[in-house]
This record gives structure tokens, C-alpha cells and sequence, in this order.
């Protein structure tokens, strides 16, 4: 067994795991024209899942989260995380409700489509995204907004300098969020190493979409599917 094996077993007996949950489109109706199923959840079916989650997790922000996998060496009390990817509209419907719950949620946003009029490569119709509006009126602490790259490109398609351009781009719009937090999840969960530098060099923390529980931080925070 080599040396990361090891170590990832102790860490493993060490600390309970931190679960970090990614949803996306959460509406009453699924409709053909705005929502891919894969990416769409019921509302009730929604709030079943995090009234679930509850039960076994305390929900704490993805901040602190970050900073519980780097700093505890011990862990015994199981965390959740809620994050939620490109920003449909159809999220704020659910805000009152995780409001109500008191549990924290990361909004990774997509700033080419804030202006209510951008389209996203590969969908026939244009689904409703947030606006830039509804986005800056958001002033709950629970709610942080991270980043998503400026539109919804695959990271390892694009060159460096496309990359780094993307990344700026989505700083220089979303910092002067309230809410705003640095860091990336790479769309559809891809990166290289590359990717991977560029962001350590502006200090951002990189956010999978690998199925991954999270023990201790390394290269990013891993993510699971609500
Ligand atoms: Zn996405």
C-alpha cells in the first residue's frame, strides 16, 4: 500500500466524512423545455431529501466546512454541505424553505447567463436563470455564491488562457457579491492539472463533482449528487 493509501485510511478512522450534496433545478412540474431530468428534482422530493439528511448531518456552509477539513485533526459529529450548480431561477423557490431549516447553501453561478438573456450551448430552449438582479438582492447568511466558470464550459476543452480568462471574468463580476465566497466548481466536474494550478495561483478552492466523501482537504472538495 503506498503512502496517500495510508494516510487516507487514517484519516478515514479518524474523522467522520463531511458530505457535500450538489442539486440543481428544483421545481413542482418537470418541464421538457427548461429542465433536464437529470438535473431536476420535485420540490417535495427535495425537502424530503434534506429533512432526511437532517436527521443524520448537521448542515454547516461549505466555508466552514473547507476550514473543519483543513484544520480538525479530529472528527466525530457528521456534517453536510449544500451546493447548488448553474443557477436556474427555479432555485429561489426553495430558498424560503432551506431558510426555514436553517441549512446553508452555496450557489455556484454561471455570470454569462445573469443577464436573463445569454444561452447555454446544447439546450434547445433557454432555461430561466437567475438574473443579476434577483442574484444581488440575496443578502441571507446562508446563502454564498461561488463560481461555475463564466459560461458553462468544460475547463478541459478549453486552453489555459481560456481557462484563466473564464476565471476572471467570474471574479471580477461575483466578488462584489455580499455573499460571494472563492471557490470553483468545475462543470461537469472536470478538470486537469492545469485547471488545478491556476486556481491555487489565485487562491481559489477547487469543488469536484467525483461522488467523493470529504476526510481531510487536498485537492479540492468532493461532491455527491442530492
Ligand atoms: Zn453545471
Amino acid at each position: 500500500m503506498n503512502n496517500k493509501k495510508i494516510i487516507h485510511r487514517i484519516d478515514k478512522l479518524c474523522c467522520a466524512p463531511i458530505e457535500v450534496f450538489v442539486f440543481h433545478a428544483v421545481s413542482d412540474c418537470f418541464d421538457e423545455r427548461e429542465n433536464k431530468r437529470v438535473d431536476w428534482l420535485q420540490t417535495t422530493d427535495f425537502e424530503r431529501r434534506i429533512l432526511s439528511l437532517k436527521e443524520r448531518y448537521h448542515f454547516i456552509s461549505l466555508d466552514e466546512a473547507y476550514h473543519r477539513l483543513r484544520r480538525q485533526w479530529l472528527r466525530r459529529r457528521r456534517y453536510a454541505v449544500l451546493t447548488c450548480d448553474d443557477g436556474y431561477a427555479s432555485v429561489l423557490g426553495v430558498l424560503p424553505f432551506l431558510e426555514k431549516e436553517r441549512v446553508p447553501v452555496t450557489l455556484f453561478i454561471n455570470p454569462k447567463y445573469l443577464d436573463g438573456v445569454s444561452k447555454r450551448d446544447g439546450y434547445a430552449e433557454m432555461p430561466h436563470y437567475i438574473t443579476c438582479e434577483q442574484l444581488w438582492r440575496l443578502d441571507s447568511r446562508l446563502v454564498t455564491v461561488g463560481m461555475h466558470g463564466y459560461g458553462h464550459d468544460d475547463a478541459t476543452r478549453q486552453s489555459a488562457g481560456e481557462f484563466e480568462e473564464s476565471v476572471d471574468k467570474c471574479m471580477e463580476i461575483l466578488r462584489s457579491h455580499p455573499r460571494y465566497i472563492p471557490y470553483f466548481a468545475y462543470t461537469w466536474g472536470r478538470y486537469n492539472d492545469t485547471t488545478q494550478r491556476l486556481l491555487k495561483e489565485k487562491g481559489i478552492v477547487a469543488v469536484f463533482a467525483d461522488g467523493e466523501s470529504n476526510y481531510r482537504f487536498r485537492l479540492g472538495i468532493g461532491r455527491k449528487l442530492l
